[in-house]
């Protein structure tokens, strides 16, 4: 399967689509969205781990800023937070063959994208999967293997390596596949209330507490009870 570029789809919405369906058809399908703090601060950080097209180097490092990536296997792009091409030492027979050329550059160099979280690691696959769709996307546009990725979370300021197995990208195709029959059907589940909810930047558009109730009258007929 191949997508054309006028249907991608944002690479950044898989965080959203594992998060809650129907918060990524809110946002992707239907346009919604409402700022709270946390979405807040996570764009301030992301905005500084980008600075658009910022190239530096390193020592043996080149480090790109603000990268953007598709696939058209997966039918998404996006911009990579971070992504640093360390240049291999020549004869080094552990990445032997899995070097890639860059314009203008001497050598062969491995790439590793690194995201930037505001916050500290999770108990889910958001992340790691919104990470592995950015290996997906380097890979198929440079050709190559990525062996390395990395997450740095901004409230205790630590880069973690992630192993991108084969059973995370096969999630990352399912989750796509999806994300395109959703789209293409304009298709917003309903609400299903769990836990999330409570960290859910879009609760005050979604009104979750309306779903306990059939009708209006009795949520706020239940709601006055409260008071
Ligand atoms: S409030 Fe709950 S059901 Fe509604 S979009 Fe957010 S997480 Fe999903």
């Amino acid at each position: 399967m191949s997508y054309a570029e006028d249907e991608y789809l944002m690479l950044s919405g898989i965080q959203h689509f594992e998060f809650c369906r129907r918060q990524w058809a809110l946002i992707h399908i239907e346009q919604q969205w409402d700022d709270n703090l946390r979405t807040v601060e996570g764009e301030i950080m992301h905005k500084n781990a980008h600075d658009i097209y910022f190239t530096e180097k390193r020592k043996n490092v080149i480090v790109s800023r603000g990268m953007p990536v598709y696939s058209h296997e997966l039918g998404i792009n996006g911009i990579c937070d971070v992504v640093e091409f360390s240049r291999i030492a020549a004869g080094s027979a552990e990445i032997k063959g899995k070097g890639i050329k860059l314009n203008g550059r001497e050598g062969l160099y491995i790439a590793e994208p690194i995201e930037y979280k505001r916050g500290q690691p999770k108990n889910n696959d958001e992340d790691l999967l919104q990470l592995a769709a950015q290996v997906m996307c380097l890979e198929e546009m440079l050709c190559c293997d990525i062996q390395k990725a990395s997450l740095y979370y901004g409230e205790i300021r630590r880069r973690y390596p992630v192993e991108i197995t084969e059973e995370l990208k096969e999630k990352v195709r399912k989750i796509t596949a999806e994300m395109h029959q959703y789209y293409k059907r304009r298709y917003t589940p309903k609400v299903r209330r769990s836990k999330s909810c409570n960290a859910c930047s879009l609760r005050n558009i979604c009104l979750p507490e309306l779903y306990r109730y059939h009708n209006a009258e009795e949520y706020i007929d239940a709601r006055l009870k409260e008071n």
